[in-house]
Formats: C-alpha cells, sequence, structure tokens
C-alpha cells in the first residue's frame, strides 16, 4: 500500500482525532477508541483496533500511517541490562537499556540521534546529531522497555532515566510532550517522581523547566566546578558557562524546591586533584543537592582514564565532611557497550 503522503496518525492529538472523525460524518467517541488504542494499549495495525468497523478501518489506513520504532537487535548482558538497537521508521536507529537492580527496573532512553554536543568522554558525541527523536519514538523505548522487563524479569518497569543518546533539553518540546504521555493516564500512567531527566546543563532551558512547572527530577552533569577545565572535556561549556548553569540551578531551585543531582565522573590528571574537590564542594553549596559519582566507560581511546579509588574516595570523605549526600554508581552493562557514554550504534 501507497506510504507516500499520508500523515502519521500518532502525531495527532485526542481533540485532532475526535475532529478527523466529525469531519467524516461520524460520532467524535472514535477518535477517544483510537486514541487508547494507540496509546494506552500500544497499537501498531489498524486491523488490532476491533471496535472499529472494517470500513472505517480501511479507511484509516487510506488516509494515515501509523509510524513506530522496532527493535531492532537486543543484546543481554551478564548483569542483566538489555540493550535495545532500536530502528526508526526513517531507518536511524538510536539504542535504549535495560538496567535490573534488586529494587528497581530503570530504563534508559534517547531524546536524539547522536547528540548535538561534544563531550570528549561520550561515544554519542563521535556521531553527529542527525535529528532530534519525535514524543511517540522516546515513548515507544519506554514501552518496549518495559515489555521486555516484564518477559526477562517479570516485573513492571520502575524508572526512566534520560540519559541515553542526545541531549534532551536540546529537544526540549518533544521530550516534555513524550514525558506527559508517559505519565498521564491515557499513557503509562506513571509517575513523574520516577523519572529523572539529565541535561549536560543548558541553563535557558534549566529555567524554562522550572517556569514549565516540571515534576520530574534533574540531574545535571557536572564533571568539574572549574570553568577552564570542564571547557575542556564538555567544550560547548565555552558558551553555557558555570556562572550561568548556577544560576540558573538557583532559580530551579526557588520554583520547584527540588534537589538536584549532579553527576560526575573522576579521571586521573583531570579533576582529581584537591583543588577540584574545594571546587565541587563549593558548588554544591549553591543550591541543595546530591552528587552521584559515575565509574568511567572507557571509549577506546587513552585522552580519559578512571582515577584511582584514592581519589575517589578524597572525594567522597571531603563531600560527607561537609554533609553533602554522596553516592557511587557501578556501571551497568559495559560487556555489551550500554552503560553511560557508551552508547553509538556499534553494531
Ligand atoms: N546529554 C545528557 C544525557 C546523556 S549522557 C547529559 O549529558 O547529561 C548520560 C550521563 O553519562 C551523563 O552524566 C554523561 O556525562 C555520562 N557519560 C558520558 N560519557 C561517559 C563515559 N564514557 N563514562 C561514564 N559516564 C559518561
Amino acid at each position: 500500500m501507497k506510504q507516500e503522503g499520508k500523515r502519521d496518525i500518532r502525531a495527532l492529538t485526542k481533540e485532532e482525532l475526535r475532529n478527523f472523525f466529525t469531519e467524516i460524518g461520524q460520532q467524535p467517541f472514535r477518535g477517544n477508541q483510537i486514541y487508547e488504542w494507540l496509546w494506552s494499549k500500544g497499537s501498531h495495525n489498524f486491523d488490532d483496533m476491533s471496535n472499529i468497523s472494517k470500513e472505517t478501518r480501511e479507511l484509516l489506513k487510506e488516509t494515515f500511517v501509523i509510524n513506530h520504532i522496532e527493535v531492532d537487535s537486543l543484546q543481554k548482558s551478564n548483569d542483566g541490562t538489555i540493550k535495545n538497537a532500536v530502528k526508526l521508521h526513517d531507518g536511524l536507529i538510536v539504542e535504549s537499556v535495560l538496567i535490573p537492580t534488586k529494587k528497581r527496573t530503570t530504563a534508559c532512553v534517547s531524546s536524539q540521534v547522536g547528540c548535538s554536543l561534544d563531550c570528549k568522554f561520550c561515544a554519542t558525541a563521535r556521531l553527529k546529531r542527525m535529528r532530534n527523536l519525535n514524543p511517540d519514538e522516546i515513548y515507544d523505548q519506554v514501552v518496549a522497555i518495559h515489555r521486555e522487563s516484564m518477559l526477562y524479569h517479570d516485573r513492571p518497569l520502575s524508572n526512566i532515566v534520560f540519559m541515553g543518546m542526545g541531549e534532551p533539553l536540546m529537544n526540549y518540546k518533544n521530550v516534555l510532550a513524550s514525558i506527559d504521555k508517559i505519565t498521564s493516564d491515557e499513557g503509562l500512567g506513571m509517575s513523574p517522581k520516577r523519572i529523572t531527566l539529565s541535561t549536560s546543563g543548558v541553563p535557558k532551558m534549566i529555567k524554562k523547566l522550572a517556569d514549565d512547572g516540571v515534576k520530574f527530577n534533574l540531574a545535571v552533569s557536572l564533571h568539574s566546578a572549574i570553568q577552564e577545565t570542564r571547557e575542556q572535556i564538555m567544550p560547548f561549556a565555552k558558551s553555557f558557562t558555570l556562572e550561568d548553569l548556577q544560576e540558573s540551578l538557583e532559580y530551579w531551585y526557588s520554583i520547584t524546591k527540588k534537589k538536584i543531582t549532579y553527576e560526575y565522573v573522576v579521571w586521573k590528571g583531570i579533576n582529581d586533584a584537591p583543588h577540584d574537590i574545594d571546587a565541587l564542594v563549593r558548588f554544591c553549596g549553591y543550591v541543595p543537592c546530591k552528587v552521584n559519582i559515575i565509574e568511567y566507560n572507557p571509549i577506546d581511546d587513552g585522552d580519559f582514564q578512571q582515577a584511582t579509588n584514592e581519589a575517589l574516595d578524597a572525594y567522597i570523605s571531603e563531600l560527607e565532611r561537609n554533609h553533602i549526600p554522596v553516592t557511587v554508581r557501578r556501571s551497568r552493562g559495559k560487556d555489551i557497550d550500554a552503560a553511560c557514554g557508551q552508547l553509538a550504534n556499534k553494531s
């Protein structure tokens, strides 16, 4: 059947679907039924829609397509982590990851194909940003991982982190639209408290999140609280300075009253000296926060190396001495290149 010129039905709001049915002389509630099939039931096929007449289904097929993702391949790590290579309707690929722990099952989803930023330590940065993901492409990743969680671990998804490929705040509108769907009762009905958006730190957009009254958690990939060092490892920080970041985080907290999580990797010779720790402690004084120290996942070049355990311990004890909560995140799924910063469509 010819696909050209047909609209993606999943790009329509419920209201637009209702209007479509009014325009073709049918009851608008048909729009609600279709919406339910598309979203809460996750159907990708008009023929599944058993409460819609065959005639209407044929008309829908002539007018619309249902664009959706497909899990192209699936890799399982020996620690239970599962990485999906997800094919989009135009053939591009992104990756998403299911991370099971004792207490949680977390979906790590992508927000862009490639990434527009240039963090020197991240494999995704080596792929050019090809395009933003649509809200439904983000939503579908969550649904696919939820199904895998049920299938392989016999429990539903408990958390979602926007820590896959891409910078979510550079695809603001679509990421927020996907979260609306994920949290709405007509989608997955998940609590926003279980969702964390991780950003490299785009000050203007952090303020916008606060203005838009979002209820999910915010994590910021800090990695250094010294402007000069941060610019070296995350060159976009020349335009998005620590000073602006600080101001935006103060704004975020004044409105949301929500603590920030700083993600932080400690590298040998880059940010493992006492003055690096002092700068972080100072930065942590600006807004209530916690620090999540992430293990470095090597991405086949020698520029970055995980710091020694002594350096990590120095960070931990200094943060604790200053009453700043700190956790250490061990890598998951390293053997299948599914850990933080390793998503690069290698397969
Ligand atoms: N663009 C967003 C989300 C994607 S990255 C952001 O920057 O926050 C998710 C997390 O992995 C970030 O904290 C990022 O800095 C970190 N990361 C990137 N490359 C890494 C690597 N090689 N090892 C460990 N963490 C890495």
